[in-house]
């Protein structure tokens, strides 16, 4: 997952030359600026011997890089001179600083597991505003970084709103599971746990010698040692086998009333009767096989190793019938999750997909542990509204979760920067995308 962030600031930089300043002192300050490098490289290429911060490389990146001087009559309204500012590749982060109208932009993308450093690049486009433009026009300007508007992050500024109005009748409930769900949710990925105490909480209860026929002993063991299942004894009548009691341990039976207690039917003491072990679901294990809670808690965790912040996962959105079990929100856009613990079919996808719409989600991710039809990936292919991921089986799972959240959130981050430049008429899109893609290359 790529984060996006962004701080604006009421800050009206009026020509190239103030920003070209302000980037002249980040240079000091050790930032490196891609854009004027890359007009830096091109000048030195053909002969010419400009510094980085010169004028005259300034120049060059507005000619070579932004199509400013072909269409400037389409922006008749606004001063004929659109400053330009730059991106900067630093440690594991990218940076950006643009000027917008009446406003200066910082903006960072930066992969999950990093620290932020937009807090430290406002800062120093502070100390270096004021090392290098002159006191009047500071006096007008305000360095207290706000938020950026919502509609940075958007090609469409109204999606937001429309898209939180749709939801307002969906009763969301925060993710919320404790590390022994996680711990034993990832142990019911395996067919051989989950299909043993799928069928112990079916029936209530079962005899040892049955269980350990139905599976092997060792995943009956591994079951007991996560506090998925519990060991009982029943007393049972050697004459007529009717249950006389249940006990914890044969311990309990060999001191006090096991041997006073005695069997109304056949007249033995308790501890001389027939001692019948037998294996129990914990309230543990029937929660989280009930309604499949296993997968919600599975998937919530994958979302969140891929980077999704916890707060922004939400489990059974319900409205009157309707059911989603995850929502997921990825920079603004929400993920719809269906999940089913068996084959999904067109019976599934059907209204899996009227939701989406009526809920205004903006994709949706569907996971079976056995597979998903053919009929429903044809309908999927022929849905052009809205995309829909099928993920089938339980083995990629993790890793095909991680790569589309990554994905998404590229693409949010290639959306936002194209944004940041495009008053500038500058195509920044095609840095982020190299960047992103490089990092991806070296993590894999
Ligand atoms: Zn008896």
């Amino acid at each position: 997952m790529y984060f996006i962030d962004g701080k604006h600031a009421k800050v009206e930089l009026r020509s190239q030359q103030e920003i070209d300043g302000i980037i002249e002192k980040l240079v000091e300050a050790g930032f490196r600026p891609t854009l004027r490098q890359a007009s830096h490289a091109l000048l030195n290429a053909i002969g010419i011997d400009a510094g980085l911060s010169s004028a005259v490389c300034s120049d060059m990146m507005r000619s070579i890089m932004t199509e400013q001087r072909f269409h400037i009559s389409k922006y008749r309204s606004l001063p004929r001179e659109r400053p330009i500012g730059d991106i900067f590749c630093q440690d594991d982060s990218l940076l950006m600083v643009q000027p917008d109208r009446s406003m200066l932009v910082v903006c960072e993308i930066r992969p999950h597991g990093t620290n932020s450093r937009l807090e430290v690049f406002a800062n120093t486009i502070y100390e270096a505003a004021k090392a290098s433009l002159d006191g009047r026009r500071l006096r007008g300007m305000s360095f207290d970084w706000t938020p950026l508007p919502v509609h940075y992050y958007d090609e469409y500024g109204h999606f937001h709103h429309s898209a939180a109005r749709r939801e307002s009748n969906l009763a969301m409930k925060p993710a919320h599971m404790t590390p022994q769900e996680i711990e034993s949710s990832r142990l019911l990925i395996e067919p051989n746990y989950r299909e043993s105490l799928k069928r112990l909480v079916q029936v209530g209860k079962a005899r040892a010698v049955d269980a350990k026929h139905d599976t092997d002993p060792g995943t009956m063991d591994l079951l007991i040692e996560r506090g998925l299942l519990r060991k009982e004894f029943l007393v049972r009548c050697r004459m007529d086998s009717s249950t006389l009691c249940t006990v914890e341990s044969r311990e309990e039976l060999e001191s006090g009333f096991g041997e006073r207690l005695r069997c109304p039917n056949c007249g033995r003491t308790f501890n001389k009767e027939l001692l019948q072990e037998v294996y129990v679901p914990t309230s543990h294990a029937k929660s989280l096989i009930n309604g499949s809670h296993w997968m919600t808690v599975w998937i919530t965790d994958a979302l969140i190793k891929s980077g999704v912040d916890k707060n922004s996962i939400y489990w059974g959105a319900t409205a009157g019938e309707d059911e989603i079990d995850i929502i997921a929100e990825i920079h603004g856009q929400k993920v719809f999750f269906e999940l089913k613990d068996r084959e999904f079919g067109l019976g599934d996808a059907y209204p899996f997909n009227s939701r989406m719409q009526r809920y205004g989600a903006d994709g949706g991710v569907i996971v079976s542990t056995e597979r998903v039809a053919e009929e429903v990936k044809q309908f999927l292919n022929e849905q052009q509204a809205l995309p829909i991921l099928p993920i089938e089986g339980t083995e990629e799972v993790d890793s095909t979760l991680s790569s589309f959240v990554n994905r998404l959130s590229k693409a949010m981050a290639v959306r936002l920067a194209g944004k940041l430049f495009m008053l500038v008429e500058l195509n920044i899109e095609a840095i982020v995308r190299a960047w992103i893609d490089g990092r991806e290359a070296k993590v894999v």
